[in-house]
């Protein structure tokens, strides 16, 4: 019973998609632009309250003409856009948020945060209703916002153009047929662009490395903004560091130190606005590990540390198909993060109550469900226990993937199958 209303949610969307498939449908309902919705989400451990910001309009829509509603159903957090007064639906998509994984952090136990965040959407042609949904601990969709859009409100800011050359890394594809990944430099300055250049190119190379990306590289684009940062560096705050820098990436992210994000979501958007983009890659220029990726929202990785090739591909994982991470023995600092009684969104993890939905039909007819965890398993799609920062009662793939440790260097077949899934839901 409980997942019912979300399943409904998301039934709902699964048939609109099948009347909204078309390119002609995009052209009827949005211009060639798109619409920019900043708001502010709020609250604390138990809270969440959302306050509109502003809206800007965006040169150019980077994302799909033809799967405009979300046939997925990830994420803990949704957006939906409605013919105005009506129930159809011309736009949906999934999405996280640090404002979610804050919650699960001690801290919002005993103080209210707020963050600033954005929605983009394609630039709707009439008046739409924009509704933005939260996903309850019970995975429950609920309504938290409802938006009237005029699209010929005066109110509505045109983009800011600051004066950034852009670099062209890789593709020269139609944006709505290409997967468009926008890299913003961090901490480089204004002597340091040449490497910028050289990390933009070692990113390439990194994605480019790894299945199944490798396979479809002629699906992507990669453009970074030429933008120097003041100082060089990032900000490490346990260590008295502060560093004035393009985006503000930061390490020691909610007391976790290789988890290195920025809050400054407006010089985030503002320069990726630039570009048409579907993902934001922040390149901070540390020899620092850490990093961290959202899905739909934004991913970062430190470029000069050892492992920064594996900390790229990883956090892009979560950023871009939305993977879960198999690990559980880690310092992460989230509390009760996974509600283990329901299924988990993401798609490389299972608490076995809904596993009919995972990669049951990727699983050998004799391998056990739970496998132990035996050598002769090692090579074997099974279902582990461990996964998600939870030791008991969340279950992974496989013994060792991408999304675990970096010591097997791939991702498990079920991770690329979702990859997979997933650039294909851009590009078709
Ligand atoms: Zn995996």
């Amino acid at each position: 019973m409980k997942n019912f209303a979300h399943k409904a949610l998301l039934l709902i969307s699964l048939l609109t998609a099948l009347h909204f498939t078309s390119k002609a449908q995009y052209d009827v309902h949005f211009t060639n632009q798109q619409l920019r919705i900043d708001y502010y989400i709020f609250g604390n451990a138990d809270t969440c309250y959302y306050a509109l910001d502003k809206y800007v309009m965006e040169p150019v829509w980077g994302g799909t003409r033809n799967n405009l509603v979300d046939s997925l159903g990830y994420g803990d957090y949704f957006v939906e856009v409605l013919l105005h007064d009506s129930d159809v639906v011309l736009y949906s998509r999934g999405y996280c948020n640090l404002f979610g994984e804050w919650q699960s952090t001690a801290e919002a136990e005993f103080i209210t945060k707020g963050f600033n965040e954005s929605v983009i959407i394609p630039y709707p042609k009439e008046t739409v209703d924009v509704i933005f949904y939260l996903r309850d601990y019970d995975g429950i969709f609920i309504e938290m916002m409802r938006l009237i859009v005029n699209p010929d409100d005066y109110f509505i800011q045109d983009a800011l153009h600051p004066n950034y050359s852009i670099l062209n890394v890789h593709g020269d594809y139609a944006p709505e047929k290409a997967v468009d990944i926008v890299i913003l430099p961090d901490g480089y300055s204004e002597e340091e662009m040449g490497k910028f250049v050289i990390d933009c190119n070692f990113f390439k190379e990194c994605l480019f490395s790894y299945e199944p990306y490798k396979s479809y590289q002629d699906r992507f684009n990669i453009r970074a903004v030429m933008v120097p940062s003041k100082d060089s560096g990032i900000s490490i705050p346990a260590e008295n560091v502060w560093k004035n820098t393009a985006v503000g990436c930061s390490f020691y992210t909610f007391d976790s130190e290789r988890y290195c994000m920025s809050t400054n979501n407006q010089a985030i958007r503002n320069l990726a606005g630039l570009v048409p983009y579907d993902q934001i890659y922040i390149l901070a220029n540390t020899s620092k590990y850490g990093g961290g990726g959202i899905y739909n929202f934004y991913c970062v990785s430190s470029t000069d540390d050892n492992l920064s090739s594996d900390v790229i591909i990883h956090e892009f994982g979560h950023g871009f198909a939305g993977l879960g991470d198999e690990y559980y023995n880690n310092a992460i600092s989230y509390e009760e993060y996974y509600n283990l009684s329901i299924e988990p969104w993401e798609p490389n993890l299972t608490t076995l109550v809904d596993f009919d939905s995972k990669w049951k039909d990727m699983l050998k007819k004799k391998t056990p469900v739970p496998t132990p965890a035996e050598n002769k398993y090692i090579n074997e799609i099974g279902v582990f226990e461990g996964g998600g920062y939870e030791p008991k009662g969340m279950y992974r793939p496989k013994m060792d993937c991408l999304m675990k440790t970096f010591q097997g260097d791939k991702f498990c077949e079920v991770c690329q199958k979702a990859i997979e899934r997933m650039i294909l839901y851009y590009t078709e």
